[in-house]
Order: structure tokens, then C-alpha cells, then sequence
């Protein structure tokens, strides 16, 4: 039951969290969150005035930055930002002071007349008094606290504007959103807005329409991907050093249905607790039928399909298993958030006591797979018991210490996430950090105590009695589909030769050197190499130009000289140059993608 996305939340921040302006010393996180968010009334200040009649919604501080939400007479372009920031800078350039007082929700109705949205919010405060902030001509209802005046709002900049519904609900007015950033010192700011830049030259959105890897149609569905023949092979070539890693570590490749009667997932608790993911069943002869959201009640059948015995534990059934879950159309996202994706599922069955040889296994293939991979380093959670649960304290305890002893085992750091358990289990979570420093969410380990119970999943031990099993879920990869995100944006599309969808173009520079380039061709191909020969009749420049926007990690360029030395001019993709016998480009290149290395030299 692993791994269900967590919905949004609609992004409602009543008023900051944080303690009232007290003299207690604050972080430098906490200062800067109080500059955020004190940032968010200089804007409100300076759109009010511009647009008098503005009707305010909430602005909190965010990671990085601030928004604040607005209810305006018409729709703002990113034309108006500049004109926002310039009233912004004058706001701040008068140094205004936050002058804070408290006031009783009468006064507060008053003052807040003509503000409907905020009349919503003083009617919701349990507190009779309610403490309201003032800078300049801006009076906003707020908790605080803020800096002292507006000079002490620093480096900033505003990024965009979006739609958001006044508190998250699609039912409620939609309002528009402006989002701004604010650090310390400019450098602060420019580092941040280059580190943006670079992000988006990276969205592995604008990657797959540049290199021609997958696309989501209109004609076909939302969050349904449609993968090119480039983006095919990329995902071919995981798929396949997964499947053989896995058997190299005792997992059982299996297959199961993409539909199951809908009392199989009354039986797994699904259709209950996951009803908004799943989509409207079928019928079929009189039966439902639902598209099916997980893999594990049909790895369930399987190892039930006979009486299993303690000496054929552990059992360990892996699928690369594709699932649909119900998204809402507006949180689609690439190939980040799709509503069809294949899992890189597994599912182990083993007694208590294998347990935790069995996590040390997943731990290590996790690892060796993220080092295959380039990502070096990552976040690990161990996450903790909830206050609602499934199966008694004691085995929660039991099973929260083998993982921690688990990670002990392999020396591995990793912070407590307290109560962040799923119901049925602890679990173990991987966040890995790209190039850019961003997280992805990476393999998760997951005990259940849940299944195994609703299905009566057992083995016939050594004293003949049936015992429930252990089971853990797990992934090391997490989706296809996100996972091809996630390798886009940490290499910029630049993928080591292993994964890249051509490995080698041969660029013959004239037509004469065709049937050579052919040659080489052919002969790379044979041994497994994807070889492609261009054979355009175009410039030699202009080829290269495109090989490197392809981010073809070899170009070997072959004329009269390489002919007859039967040699081939090697370009990198970095732009270094060599020169190299046939024979040896070829052992070479062959040694470099079998390694899996991320380094292309030879
Ligand atoms: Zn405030
Ligand atoms: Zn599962």
C-alpha cells in the first residue's frame, strides 16, 4: 500500500506561526522569514497603491520567498510586476514603520469593512482581541511579527503571478497570486535567481520536447505519457539493469493484471481509505472491475496461490507495475505528477526474524542503484508510529528497531521522522539531492502490518502452526516516470553514454565517406552500441551543432585521413577532441558504457 501521493493542501496560511515579537533571540531563518513575510506587506502596500479598490487575501512568508493574494479589478501581466517593484522600493526607500496594536474583533469588523476576505478570517479567530499591523497607508489583520520598518526589507524581486483559489477551495473566488523572493544581500538574491535560471534550462519538461523523448497529448488524457522512441530506449535500458540486479539479488520477476474485481481492493482496504485516487470501476459481466492503483494485493495472490512453509521465506516478487491513480487535472506536472506511471514495485514476504536481513538487502540495492545513477547524496527518514495505527505497540516497536538497527548495520545517517509512519508500518525514506541541490523523493521501504492481516497472509512455520508473515514494499526507483524527471534534470539532459538514446553519431564529411561511416556504424550496432550515421547532406559544423544539441555524448567525425588510416576523429560532447585507431574507439566505448560510467573519457 506504499507511497500514495499526498494531496495538496491549497496553500492556507491564516497568519505566521511563529512567536509573537518577543525578545527571545531568533535564528537567522527566522529572521529572514519574518523579512519574507514583512516583504509581502510592502507589497500589498504598494498594489493597494496602484489598484485602491484591491480586495486582500492572506501573504505569507515561503520557502525563499513571499506571496500574498489579491483580489483585483483586473487580470495583472508580468508587465506589471516592474511597476509593482518600483512602488515597492519607494515603500521601502521611506522606511515606514510596522506599528502593531490590538483590537477588538468590533474594531476589527470595522476597519476591515470593506474587506470581505479578511471579514471571512476575523470571523473564524477564536481570540476577542485580534492584532492588526500598520505601514504607511497598508493596514493588514496579522499576528506577526515583522521587521521594525520597511528598510529593513532587503534584496527582493517578484517572479510571477498565478491563480489560486481563495483557500485552496475551487468552489471560493480565484484569486491572483504574486510571488516574490527576498534574501539578505544581493548576492544572496542573484545566486538564487541563477540557480532559478539554471532550473528551468533544466525542466525536464522543455528536455523531453528538445530531445524528443516523450510527450502528453490532449487527444489522449492528462497526466497520460506517451513515450518517444528515445525516451523508450532510456527507459529500456533501466528497466532492464533493474530487472537484472534484482535477480542477482534473489527477487522473482513477476507480472500482474492492470484490472482486478473491486472486492479484491474492498479486501486490501483500498476502495475505502483510497476511494478519490481510485477511478470508477467497469463492469463486466455483471462484476466490477477497477483499474488497479497498486501492485501489492496481486503479489499478495501469488505467494497465496499455495501453502507456503517457513524454508521458502524469504520470498521476494519484484514488478516494474504499472498503475493509475485519480489526480486532479490542475496538479498534473510533467512526468513528475501524472496519473499513469510504472512503479518499480517489490514486495517481500519473510518471517520476523528475516526481517532485518531482508531491509539491509533493500538498503544496499538502493544504494548500489543511486550511486548507478550519479546521485551521490541523499536525506535518509526513518519514520515513526502515528497516533492512529494498525497491529499492537509491541510489534510497532519491534519493527521500528530493525529498521533503525538495519541502517546501523550499513552505517548509514538518517534523521527520525516522529509520527510520520504510515498507519500499517514504519518506513524508511530516501530523499536524493540532484545536481542543482534539489530533493527527489528516492526509495522508500515500507513494513506492513496491514495486509498481511486483511488477506491472512501466512507460512506453516517449524512447529507446523500458520504465522503471519512480514511483508515489506518497496522501491528503489519510485516510478518510471518520475525517475526519468528526476535523471533529466540532474544531468541537464547530458545523460552518461550508458543511458544516452545515442550513444555515437558518425558524421562523415562527405558523401565519398558514406559507405565508411556505414561501416563503423554497422560494426558499433552489432555489438549493441546505438550507433547513428548522419547522412544528411549538410555541413559537417552544422551536424555537429545538432549532435550537440542532442547531447550525443560521442561524434566521431570520418574523412579521407580516417578512410584510409581506418581510424576516426572522436568528439566529445564536452567539445574534446582526439584522434584514435577504429579498433580502439571501439573496445574503449564498449568499456565505458558496460561500466556505467559517468565520466565519458576513454
Ligand atoms: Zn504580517
Ligand atoms: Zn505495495
Amino acid at each position: 500500500m506504499a507511497s500514495l501521493p499526498q494531496r495538496g493542501v491549497g496553500g492556507f496560511h491564516l497568519i505566521m506561526v511563529l512567536s509573537m515579537g518577543s525578545q527571545t533571540k531568533m535564528s537567522g531563518d527566522e529572521k529572514l522569514e519574518m523579512m519574507r513575510h514583512s516583504a509581502s506587506h510592502v507589497m500589498a502596500e504598494a498594489v493597494q497603491s496602484i489598484f485602491p479598490d484591491v480586495k486582500f487575501g492572506i501573504g505569507p512568508a515561503i520557502r525563499d520567498g513571499f506571496y500574498y493574494d489579491f483580489d483585483l479589478p483586473r487580470s495583472l501581466t508580468p508587465d506589471d510586476l516592474p511597476l509593482i517593484e518600483a512602488k515597492m522600493r519607494e515603500i521601502i526607500a521611506a522606511d515606514e514603520p510596522f506599528m502593531r496594536r490590538e483590537v477588538s474583533r468590533e474594531e476589527a469588523r470595522r476597519i476591515f469593512a470593506s474587506q470581505p476576505y479578511k471579514l471571512e478570517l476575523i470571523d473564524e479567530i477564536p481570540d476577542e482581541r485580534v492584532s492588526v499591523y500598520q505601514q504607511g497607508a497598508f493596514v493588514d489583520m496579522c499576528r506577526g511579527p515583522h521587521v521594525n520598518s520597511t528598510g529593513e526589507v532587503k534584496a527582493f524581486k517578484l517572479l510571477s503571478v498565478a491563480g489560486a483559489y481563495w483557500r485552496g477551495d475551487e468552489q471560493k473566488p480565484m484569486l491572483q497570486r504574486i510571488y516574490g523572493v527576498a534574501f539578505d544581500t544581493e548576492e544572496a538574491l542573484s545566486e538564487y535567481l541563477g540557480r532559478v535560471e539554471e532550473a528551468a534550462r533544466r525542466d525536464h519538461r522543455k528536455l523531453g520536447r528538445e530531445l524528443d523523448l516523450f510527450s502528453i497529448s490532449d487527444e489522449a488524457g492528462p497526466g497520460l505519457v506517451l513515450w518517444h522512441p528515445k525516451g523508450a530506449v532510456v527507459r529500456l535500458v533501466i528497466e532492464d539493469f533493474w530487472k537484472e540486479e534484482h535477480i542477482k539479488r534473489g527477487y522473482d520477476i513477476v507480472y500482474t493484471p492492470h484490472l482486478a474485481k473491486r472486492d479484491l481492493w474492498q479486501t486490501s482496504g483500498h476502495w475505502e481509505l483510497y476511494r478519490d485516487y481510485l477511478y470508477s470501476p467497469m463492469e463486466i459481466e455483471g462484476q466490477e472491475y477497477i483499474i488497479k492503483p497498486m501492485n501489492c494485493p496481486g503479489h499478495i495472490l501469488i505467494y497465496k496461490s499455495r501453502l507456503r512453509s517457513y524454508q521458502e521465506l524469504p520470498l521476494r516478487y519484484a514488478e516494474l507495475g504499472t498503475v493509475y491513480r485519480y489526480e486532479r487535472s490542475g496538479v498534473m506536472f510533467g512526468l513528475a505528477r501524472v496519473r499513469g506511471f510504472t512503479q518499480d514495485d517489490a514486495h517481500i514476504f519473510c518471517t520476523f526474524d528475516q526481517l532485518e536481513d531482508e531491509v539491509v538487502g533493500v538498503l544496499d540495492l538502493a544504494r548500489f542503484m543511486m550511486d548507478s545513477f550519479g546521485f551521490t547524496s541523499y536525506q535518509v527518514l526513518l519514520s515513526t508510529r502515528p497516533e492512529k495505527y494498525a497491529g499492537s505497540l509491541d510489534v510497532w516497536e519491534k519493527a521500528t528497531e530493525v529498521l533503525s538497527q538495519a541502517l546501523a548495520r550499513l552505517e548509514i545517517a538518517y534523521d527520525i521522522d516522529p509520527g510520520e509512519g504510515v498507519f500499517y508500518g514504519p518506513k524508511i525514506d530516501i530523499k536524493v539531492e540532484d545536481a542543482l541541490g534539489r530533493g527527489w523523493q528516492g526509495p522508500t521501504i515500507q513494513v506492513d502490518f496491514n495486509l498481511p492481516q486483511r488477506f491472512n497472509v501466512t507460512y506453516v512455520g517449524q512447529d507446523g502452526k500458520e504465522h503471519l508473515v512480514a511483508m515489506v514494499h518497496r522501491t528503489v526507483l519510485g516510478s518510471m516516470e518520475r525517475f526519468l524527471a528526476s535523471l533529466l534534470e540532474h544531468y541537464g539532459g547530458a545523460f552518461p553514454a550508458w543511458l544516452a538514446p545515442v550513444q555515437v553519431i558518425i558524421i562523415p564529411v562527405a558523401d565519398r565517406h558514406l559507405e565508411y561511416a556505414r561501416q563503423l556504424g554497422a560494426e558499433l550496432q552489432g555489438e549493441g552500441v546505438r550507433a547513428r550515421v548522419d547522412a544528411r547532406s549538410e555541413t559537417v559544423n552544422l551536424k555537429i551543432r545538432q549532435a550537440q544539441l542532442d547531447k550525443i555524448p560521442y561524434m566521431l567525425v570520418v574523412g579521407d585521413k580516417e578512410v584510409a588510416g581506418n581510424t576516426v576523429s572522436v568528439r566529445l560532447r564536452s567539445g574534446e577532441k582526439s584522434s584514435q585507431p577504429w579498433a580502439s574507439f571501439k573496445e574503449n566505448v564498449r568499456l565505458v558504457i558496460n561500466s556505467r560510467a559517468q565520466d565519458l573519457s576513454l
